[in-house]
């Protein structure tokens, strides 16, 4: 059996009732799991794509990905098998694409070096990419009903309140505060249960704007009840800056076809694919912004033919505007033939419709429906270079 860090600090006050906490949340859970798609087998493989799906992800949105996931790739194999594009392509819209890439890297890992079935031990779990101690805890304690505590951001707010501390929960010494507390609390023989009723508890009860106090199982154990410091726990820690950008990009039209490029592994959405585009430069049009940065990235002279749409999305702390154009090369150059990628490690042609079958970060998604949408690209297309 695992045991806690040595180094780790005492959590919890000699007066608490470390047995009464552990029978009162696993009695409420027992009673009150949600009947979601991963609780239905504790299959290694969908406890942990469940996971990696749940990071910086709304469960109604994730119960939909999943399941058709599952649908696409029913075991890790089939995954490992994948082609990137496709595997990219399926998780379109849930953003963070690293965590797409590294499910897929994670998955030929285990079946290059495990044969195909997902690793039992924590260190193997932890080694594959994308996994860190809470994702390798929470596989290890709900598939196999290893004795690992399983620490979320929901967990966090919980042992905040609970313990009512004063200090941002990104701070080193009280993320060590609270896995030292989860430890000391797990359940031998009942981690499974535990660790989930834990995450369930601070999804549905003890959630981040409004805890419902008075329908919590643990609350004869919580100090910031006791301390009428509820809403003042999680102390939030400084939000980062919002910077505000605008980005214009050109959909080149010629011979019936689009032309689309693929980012580079190393940036920003990586392989991901794209309109070719950038960042306004101060006192520039988004025309002329299209226009310049489609020179810089493909060496091709293009005009504009016509605004889009402007979509705007939002990514880490950054809010996009996105100008989107229909542009054409000027005459005497072949896009197909006449291209220098300098931003992009492949460009396509591809037919309007065909479009849907790549994945796009969502602005330039966004833009290809409105481009569909839109009564002026059959005449556009079918116009001569
Ligand atoms: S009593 Fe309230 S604040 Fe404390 S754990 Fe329960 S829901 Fe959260």
């Amino acid at each position: 059996m695992a045991k806690a860090p040595v180094e780790a600090p005492a959590p919890l006050a000699g007066a608490f009732d470390v047995g009464g906490f552990r029978s009162e949340l696993l009695r409420w859970f027992n009673e009150n799991a949600r009947d979601l798609p991963w609780r239905k087998t504790l299959e290694p493989y969908h406890v942990w794509l469940s996971e990696i799906m749940l990071q910086q992800t709304q469960m109604d949105r994730a119960v939909s990905y999943f399941e058709r996931f599952l649908l696409r790739y029913p075991d890790i194999v089939s995954l490992a098998q994948a082609h990137e594009d496709e595997v990219l392509k399926l998780w379109e819209g849930l953003g963070y694409y690293t965590r797409a890439k590294n499910l897929l890297r994670a998955a030929r890992v285990v079946l290059k070096e495990h044969g195909g079935t997902f690793p039992a031990n924590f260190e193997a779990v932890r080694a594959l990419p994308g996994v860190g101690p809470y994702t390798a805890g929470a596989v290890m304690s709900v598939a196999y009903g290893a004795h690992r505590p399983a620490v979320d951001a929901n967990v966090e707010r919980v042992f905040s309140r609970v313990l009512d501390i004063d200090r941002p929960v990104s701070a080193p010494e009280v993320k060590r505060r609270i896995l030292a507390a989860a430890w000391e609390l797990l359940p031998p023989g009942e981690s499974r249960a535990f660790n989930q009723g834990l995450m369930e508890l601070g999804a549905l009860i003890c959630a981040p704007r409004s805890a419902e106090c008075q329908r919590c199982p643990v609350s004869r154990h919580c100090l910031a009840r006791a301390r009428g410091t509820v809403n003042l726990r999680p102390v939030p820690k400084p939000k980062p800056e919002v910077v505000r950008v605008d980005m214009a990009c050109g959909i080149l039209l010629t011979e019936g076809q689009v032309f689309i490029q693929k980012r580079r592994p190393n940036d920003v959405w990586p392989g991901l694919w794209e309109f070719p585009g950038g960042v306004l430069e101060p006192g520039e049009s988004p025309e002329e912004a299209m226009v310049r940065e489609f020179r810089e990235e493909t060496e091709l002279s293009v005009r504009p033919e016509g605004k889009i749409a402007v979509v705007r999305t939002s990514y880490t702390r950054y809010r996009i505007t996105l100008h989107g154009f229909f542009c054409r090369a000027e005459p005497g150059q072949d896009p197909k033939r006449d291209h220098r990628l300098h931003e992009a490690v492949e460009a396509r042609l591809v037919s309007p419709t065909d479009l849907l079958t790549f994945a796009f970060p969502s602005g330039h998604a966004r833009l290809t429906s409105r481009m569909l949408e839109d009564v002026r690209l059959q005449t556009l297309l079918s116009a001569v270079d």
